[in-house]
């Protein structure tokens, strides 16, 4: 009988089983068995949604008027604050009718956009190491991704000249990420016109995923995709408030970018989900208009934190700056270790968890990351257990 077959659908044998699922898991055991584990794993920050978002979300979500099926396309309101903070940020002007689209979280917009654009066959460009999401949607669309490595001497941006023609020219869609996660790189405008040119060239949707935008110290301020002469004839960009507010539980982010792209990553998803709770939609609206000191006093606690840890590593004998952007310290492991066993051995012998690189791809190898979005006091607490390491 076909219907009890436990076996999951083709598709989904594709893909290897989400990393952070399996250290979760390996994290719960330690903890069943009475270890005191510090999760410096996941990039989830520890600080809370400035309060001022939290009781719109609060009185929003006593109104009847936002208990019912939201619109698909985002209230004309949360588009319109997008638009406008966009404008103040980037100096950079969207139509909030047609070049905008709230996501349930970016991840919904990066999962689900090959479906909207990649026929079988078609080829996606992605980095590694890099967010898995781009790799595993690629194949979820029955798309060919093709591996963009991302090197320490190219300072983790792609050799885009490296790219065979005729893998570019069967390529539909690329994705970058800058500030990068895991390596909390950086890209210069040189690097994005770059980048522009040669989607444009091949006729490829330059696919530019933001979270870390505002995540940034010592006065950087990252580019928007859309600051590039061009970008927006091929562009997509995606944003989230959950990096920026402290709103990962909350799901809200949005995609931007050429009108027609938009409009078939909507179409999908009308047939996916039915749109965002509306009270967090106007928290959405609070967030955006109410300026970026909430933020800036968030990266302070990130340099401050970032300095701690590289002052440690520094200590121990690695040899690394802190970053100038997101919440990730991305650093080599130690001579005589893969990235798995480095990373098993600190769990292990310390009980602090940090994420193997090569989770993040196969060019990930060698490196792991750390989060620094633990409180103060357990982040002390790891970096002390770290000194106690022995190597
Ligand atoms: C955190 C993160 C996202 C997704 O964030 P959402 O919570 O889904 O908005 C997307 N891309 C990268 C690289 C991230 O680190």
């Amino acid at each position: 009988m076909k219907g009890t077959t436990s076996a999951g659908a083709q598709r989904l044998g594709l893909i290897p089983p989400y990393l952070f699922a399996e250290i979760d898991r390996k994290v719960q055991e330690k903890k069943r068995a009475g270890v005191d584990v510090i999760s410096l794993g996941i990039g989830d920050p520890d600080l809370p949604t400035p309060q001022r978002i939290v009781s719109v979300l609060q009185e929003a979500a006593a109104d009847p008027a936002n208990h019912r099926y939201p619109s698909y396309f985002g209230l004309a309101e949360l588009r319109e604050a997008i638009a406008h903070w966009y404008r103040e940020r980037f100096r950079v002007t969207l139509d909030p009718a047609t070049e905008i689209l709230p996501t349930l979280g970016s991840k919904d917009g990066i999962s689900h956009v090959p479906l909207a654009l990649v026929d079988p066959g078609d080829v996606v460009l992605a980095p590694d190491p890099g967010y898995t999401v781009y790799v595993t949607g690629a194949l979820m669309a029955g798309g060919e991704p093709y591996i963009m490595p991302l090197e320490p001497q190219n300072h983790w941006l792609p050799d885009l000249d490296a790219i065979p023609a005729a893998t570019a020219e069967r390529a539909r869609l690329m994705w970058l990420n800058y500030p990068n996660n895991p390596t909390a790189a950086v890209a210069d405008r040189a690097f994005l016109e770059h980048a522009v040119d040669f989607c444009r060239r091949h006729g490829i949707v330059l696919c530019h995923d933001a979270p870390y935008s505002e995540i940034a110290f010592d006065g950087y301020r990252p580019l928007s995709l859309f600051e590039i002469d061009g970008a927006n004839e091929v562009g997509l960009e995606f944003h989230s408030l959950s990096k920026t507010y402290n709103m990962t539980g909350w799901r809200i982010g949005w995609v931007c970018g050429r009108a027609d792209l938009v409009a078939l990553i909507g179409q999908l998803k009308t047939n996916i989900d039915s749109g965002i709770f509306q009270a967090v939609q106007w928290a959405a609206i609070e967030a955006l208009n109410g300026g970026e000191d909430e933020t800036r006093a968030a990266c302070e606690v990130y340099a401050r934190r970032h300095r701690l840890v590289a002052d440690t590593l520094n200590s121990l004998g690695w040899s690394i700056k802190p970053p100038r952007a997101t919440f990730y310290v991305w650093a080599p492991v130690p001579s005589g270790y893969d990235s798995i066993r480095f990373a098993s051995h600190v769990l292990d012998e310390v009980g602090v968890n940090i994420t193997p690189g090569v989770g993040f791809g196969a060019h990930g190898e060698g490196y792991f990351r750390l989060s620094v979005t633990a409180p103060d006091a357990r982040l002390e607490e790891a970096m002390a257990r770290l000194r106690r390491l022995k190597l």
